[in-house]
């Protein structure tokens, strides 16, 4: 078989229907209609997600001397997210359409006038997408069209909802209604799961479901430090679940209210070059996404602009993803000054100090913080890897394959065990012996049913990378070789069982 053309017809419709059809990604809750931003990962998508966990963990900490880990409690003392900004900060700005109950994230929401010949004669909206502009500017023209107001219509200017003066706020039409005067002002909307800790529900026994995972790492830092022989530079990671109330979840697992996060705080000197250090773990974090399949061509750089940090940042950049639904964050690498630490040192009274023997000095650190989702680099190796082909049989024979083309780093099942035929004792008892073997240290799948290129097919779809086939040639010519076929290039060589293992060894890490 050889592969004709890719088809670059990567949508999320179709990302989304293969995730579902082969039990890698469900909506939390179905059976009972499925909670909006909530998600469950099935067989194949909790290896796949683990698989990722993984390799950040071996790379991040076990393979650095200079990276320890720790995994910190989801619900934490209430006074970290005071010192943290969070409670008083933690907010999206919030639109709501008092007709349609909707609600909307006002940067979200995007509007603009109707200028004919130079004035003002109403307002459009449109909700973010790709086309934000084309969506306006169409809906400009059918406005001027149904009002039959003649003249020349100017080009739209769009703005974000919470770019308009207050005296728009009326006359800008809900996306929901397509009316004017049901929006309200945009308000700040906290984003913090709010619960109860103890048997009484009052004000003194409030607590968050954390928002993100850092502020463990920061509240444990003299812990570590006290326990750990680290000396600075020195960096605590971990991965665990966060949870922020998003007003509008979307785009799949890319912006959910459950999620994963994978953050590493580093410390350094604060008289360090900070800015050399900030753009070393840009380039590693950039390395490792393409160490687990994800192509360069699809990565690019967002530098947040100097007037847009937080006063405490110093610089922000993001490694972006081309989603089949836009260019869209990744991963943040922030360069955070000594603020988390200095804030949790006024808050809490413990001093947030390392030694420093050089000086005899007691500094509080910086830090460099890189921190991403795992969803959504699970998300962006289901996009990058999938493809639609039309490929060609022995006799010519042209046939649809679905393949995702995942990293052996992070593929669900590295290898499928076939044997040829199952009603054929020495065939099955081979090709199950080979299996046991490889099940020790890998994932692997046993397949008997079906033609065999159908169980390719099978394989090809959820990502294997590579299917052995144990025939005729394993158990009657010298040797014990079996079939490897490999999944991209769909070629097949033979090879013996040591030959196997030494591929995994070397591909799978
Ligand atoms: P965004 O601007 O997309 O809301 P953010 O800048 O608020 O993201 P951070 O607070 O920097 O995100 O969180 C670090 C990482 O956590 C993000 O780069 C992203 O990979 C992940 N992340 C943040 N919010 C979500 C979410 N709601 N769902 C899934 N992943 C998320």
């Amino acid at each position: 078989m050889s592969a004709e053309s890719a088809n670059p017809a990567v949508n999320m419709d179709a990302i989304v229907s293969l995730a579902k059809r082969r039990g890698f990604i469900f909506q939390s809750s179905e059976i009972y209609g499925g909670l909006n931003g909530f998600f469950d990962y099935g067989p194949l998508g909790s290896e796949l997600k683990k698989n990722i966990r993984d390799c950040w963990w071996n790379d991040m900490v076990r393979r650095r001397d200079d990276v320890v880990g720790v995994e910190t409690s989801i619900i934490m003392h209430p006074k970290v997210w005071e010192a943290s900004g969070h409670v008083a900060g933690f907010t999206d700005p919030l639109v709501d359409c008092k007709v349609s109950k909707q609600r909307y994230r006002a940067d979200q929401l995007f509007f603009a006038a109707v200028v004919v010949d130079g004035k003002t004669v109403g307002y459009v909206s449109a909700l973010e997408s790709e086309k934000t502009t084309e969506d306006l500017q169409a809906a400009a023209e059918t406005f001027k069209r149904k009002k039959a107001i003649q003249g020349t219509l100017a080009p739209v200017a769009p703005r974000d909802f919470t770019e308009a003066k207050p005296e728009e706020w009326a006359l800008i039409p809900s996306p929901a209604t397509g009316e004017p005067g049901s929006l309200t002002e945009p308000r700040a909307f906290n984003m913090m799961f709010e619960t109860h800790v103890g048997p009484m529900r009052d004000s003194a026994s409030v607590a968050y479901l954390r928002p993100e995972t850092a502020q463990g790492m920061f509240v444990d830092f003299k812990n570590v430090v006290d326990t750990g022989r680290v000396k600075l530079p020195f960096g605590i990671a971990q991965i665990g679940k966060s949870f922020r109330n998003e007003i509008t979840p979307r785009n799949f697992i890319f912006r959910s209210r459950e999620f994963e996060q994978m953050e590493m705080e580093y410390f350094i000197h604060p008289d360090a070059d900070w800015f050399k250090c900030h753009e070393d773990w840009l380039a590693w974090c950039k390395a490792w996404l393409i160490s687990i399949g994800l192509p360069e061509s699809h990565l690019s750089l967002y530098e947040h602009k100097k007037e847009k940090l937080a006063f405490y940042s110093r610089r922000t950049v993001d490694i972006m993803f081309n989603y089949p639904f836009g260019v869209q964050e990744l991963w943040g690498i922030a360069a955070r000054s000594d603020y988390d630490l200095k804030q949790h040192q006024q808050f809490s009274g413990v001093p947030q100090t390392w030694f420093d023997e050089a000086t005899k000095q007691k500094v509080v650190p910086h830090v460099i913080e890189p921190a991403v989702g795992v969803d959504r680099i699970l998300l962006a190796v289901l996009c990058a890897g999938y493809a639609e082909e039309d490929v060609k049989d022995e006799k010519g024979n042209v046939e649809k394959r679905t393949v995702l083309r995942l990293s052996p780093r992070v593929a669900p099942v590295k290898v499928a065990v076939l044997p040829l035929l199952k009603n054929k004792e020495a065939l099955v008892g081979r090709a199950k012996a080979l299996y046991q073997k490889l099940q020790r240290r890998y994932a692997v799948f046993y397949d008997d049913g079906g033609a065999i290129g159908r169980r390719y097919r099978r394989q090809d779809e959820i990502g294997t990378p590579w299917c052995v086939t144990i025939d005729f040639d394993t158990i009657e010519k010298p040797g014990d070789t079996f079939t490897l076929r490999e999944r991209d290039s769909m070629q097949q060589r033979r090879l013996n069982e040591a030959e196997l293992f030494a591929l995994l060894e070397e591909k799978v890490y």
